[in-house]
This record gives structure tokens, sequence and C-alpha cells, in this order.
């Protein structure tokens, strides 16, 4: 190790710091917990995931300065679950001498779709056609040329959530005023040829390392499923992968990042365009889990421990397939029921998380299934199954 990594590095045993406590959360205690650290846990509800598996849990609001204060005497590193958390909370941890990983400032960026437009755009990378709204003027005032478009709020909205798609000045105001006529931007609807993801993580000595790139597939606004396999050429459309990686790399490069990072694609004909940045692993990283040497959760904690970036090879090729709450509602009676496990973990390859979530809702994340396989259509075939075993209906390559 170089003088700069023995400086950096903390030690097994240590405590580290995670802000939320959602399945993200529950799958980084794991992985920080293989490598010998124990983990504390600010989330404000009693029941979430990661707090049924962390060392320790702060039952508190993430802007509690007594709470923060005591976090910080406990934890070296402190990393995030999801972007919403307040920036003025991470600056505080960061004057405290608490390593905050990613940087305050790297997610303030990605928190606010304003600020995360404006850099990627910066940085001469294609986004798609949008405008920034802050008042009805601005709605009334808007170009002809971004109808039909999706209004989107620029803070705090997630699957598809602080989202109203619409087809012209009548629907974009009412929308507006739907969603509180909050700061937002409103983006030209794009013919997506397909969707992809990219998770990459970058070590305090600036060494990046990624993972494969994923093709996702939505269902209302929310990840359905993804697909990953090393015979790139042969499922993704029209476009050079490798211009990805190089757009990747340039974003988490220029935030000057220290963590785990996503970047959401379209595919537009051979156009790439970000979509947006998530300053955490992501749920279509998943599949790292089993598919890859090193998953994304792992390589969160090697990020901020200031270990040495794991390797991010396939091992397989594989499917993840998002389990909602709706698959434990009958769809044609509407009662409750549960899916058949049994069935479904007969299908080859499957490999069965639950995130332990007491109550399932529609459109609630309440766990997912990754397949393992080597031939990818073969893998798509066994997709197939599992999915009409659940009650899912499925969408291949
Ligand atoms: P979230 O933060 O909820 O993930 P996104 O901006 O990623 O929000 O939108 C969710 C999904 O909605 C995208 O993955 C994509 O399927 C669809 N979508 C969003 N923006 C556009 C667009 N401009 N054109 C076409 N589809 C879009
Ligand atoms: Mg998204």
């Amino acid at each position: 190790m170089s003088l700069f990594d023995s400086i950096s590095f903390i030690k097994p045993g240590s405590w580290l710091g995670l802000l939320g406590g959602g399945q993200l959360g529950k799958m980084f205690c794991n992985s920080a917990q293989q490598l010998g650290y124990k983990v504390v846990v600010i989330d404000p509800s009693n029941d979430n995931p990661a707090s049924a598996v962390a060392d320790l849990h702060l039952q508190s609001s993430y802007d509690d300065e007594d709470v923060l204060n005591h976090f910080s005497s406990i934890c070296k590193s402190v990393t995030v679950e999801f972007e919403n958390i307040p920036v003025h909370s991470l600056s505080f941890l960061a004057k405290k001498k608490v390593r905050v990983c990613p940087s305050y400032e790297s997610i303030a960026i990605a928190q606010n779709r304003i600020l995360e437009k404006e850099f990627i755009s910066s940085l001469g990378i294609d986004l798609a056609p949008y405008a920034v709204l802050y008042d009805y003027e601005d709605c009334i005032n808007i170009s002809e040329n971004l109808f039909p478009g999706i209004l989107k709020v620029a803070q705090l909205g997630y699957d598809g959530k602080g989202q109203i798609r619409v087809k012209d000045k009548g629907q974009l105001i009412k929308a507006f005023d739907d969603l509180g006529k909050v700061p937002s931007v409103f983006e030209k609807m794009l013919p997506l040829d397909q969707e992809l993801s990219i998770v990459v993580a970058r070590g305090f000595n600036g060494k990046t390392q990624e993972f494969p790139p994923s093709i996702n597939f939505h269902s209302s606004g929310i990840l359905s499923s993804s697909i990953i396999t090393s015979s790139n050429h042969e499922i993704y459309s029209n476009i050079d992968i490798s211009r990805v990686s190089f757009i990747a790399k340039k974003i988490i490069d220029s935030l000057k990042y220290t963590g785990v990072l996503c970047i959401e694609f379209f595919i537009v004909g051979n156009r790439i365009i970000v979509n947006e940045i998530a300053p955490r692993p992501h749920n279509s990283g998943h599949y790292s889990i089993e598919a890859c040497i090193t998953s994304q959760f792992e390589q969160q904690v090697r990020a901020m421990v200031g270990l040495p970036l794991g390797d991010t090879s396939l091992m397989s090729s594989a499917i993840m397939i998002n389990l909602l709450g709706d698959v434990w509602f009958d769809k044609s009676s509407g009662l409750q029921r549960e899916p058949n496990w049994v069935q479904a973990l007969d299908i080859l390859g499957a490999k069965l998380h639950l995130y332990g979530k007491n109550e399932a809702r529609i459109g609630r994340k309440m766990g997912h299934i990754t397949l393992l396989g080597n031939d990818v259509y073969e893998l798509n075939k066994r997709a197939y199954d599992l999915c009409s075993i659940i009650g899912i209906d499925y969408e291949s390559v």
C-alpha cells in the first residue's frame, strides 16, 4: 500500500455510519459486516430493513444535531443509502471530521434535478431537451417543442413518484399545480430504444472501477427487471458500449467522487443520453451480489474505508427481477396472498432476496430475484417462467 492508502485506511472492527434504513442500507450492512465493520444507522422509522441488521439504530430525523453529534462520535466514515439526506446534515458531519462518502457536494448535485442537469450538460454530455420551471409564467412560456413531456419535481422524487406525463400546456399547468408548484424540470418525452445503467466506483486514490452495464426495463416509472451479459454486442442496441464507460468515467472523475455512483442512460438511435445519477448503489446493480466477484455494496464499503476497489468481473450472465408489493395481491380478487416461493425457487439459478418489509403495498419494493446462467436467451426463458409463477408481466430483450 502507498503512504496515501495507509493514511486513508479505516481498520475492520471500526464503526461505519449509514444515513437511511432502506433495502440498499440492509445490503450495505451485510457487506460491511462481512468485512468486519460495525454499522450504526440513522433512520426515522422504527421498522426498516437496515436497522434490523445494523449493529446500532439511532431512530431519529436526519437533522437532529444531538443525534448527529452522537453518530459522529461513534463512526469514522459515513455513507448514504438514498440521496435525499439534508445536505446541511452531511456538511455538519464533515465539519466533525467524519469522512463523508460521497461528499456532500456530490450528493447536493445528485439530489436536485436542476443542478444535476446543469452539471451533466457542463461536461458536454447529451441530455433530454428540458426546461426549468419555477412558476406559472415559466409553464406558459415553455417551448411547444417539448411536448409531449414529463414534469419532474427537482427534489425528492423517486421510482416515478413526483412525475407527471403531459401532452399540452393546459395539462402542464395542472400537473405543476398537482405537484405543489415546486421547482421542477420539464423534459421532452423521448422514444427510448433502450435504458441502460452503469454502476461505477472511485476510491480515495482516484482509481475507478466499473460494473458491467445493465439493460433496464421499467413499468410505470419503476424498475421491473435488468439484464446483464458479457455478450454485449448481441443485446445492446445500436451503440458502442465503450462510449457509456467513457461518459461514466468522465462524470465520476469530474465530481472528484469517493464511493459508488450509478448513472442511468437513455439510448435513442445512436444517441447516448444521461437520464440521471444516483450517489449510491442502485437497484439495477443488485445482480452484482451473485454475478460479480465484488458486489456494489462491498465496493461501497471498500471505497469508504480506503481499501482497494474490488474486481467487478462478471462470473455469469444475470437477470434481476424486482418483487413489488403488487405480487402479494391476487390480480382478479385483489385479496392478499403469498407468492409461490416454493415453485419459484425450483427454477434453476434463482436467488431470492426479501428485504423484510412488513407491509406489502402496490409499487413498494419488497425484494428481488436474481437468475444466474450462461446463455442469455435460455436465461430469458427461465425469467419468463419465473415471472409467470409469481404473477409478473415479463418484458424481455
Ligand atoms: P426516478 O427518479 O423516479 O427514477 P426517472 O427520471 O429515472 O425518475 O424516470 C423514471 C423512468 O421514466 C425512466 O427510467 C424512464 O423509463 C421513464 N422516463 C423518464 N424520463 C423520460 C423521458 N424524457 N422520455 C421517456 N421516458 C422517460
Ligand atoms: Mg431513474
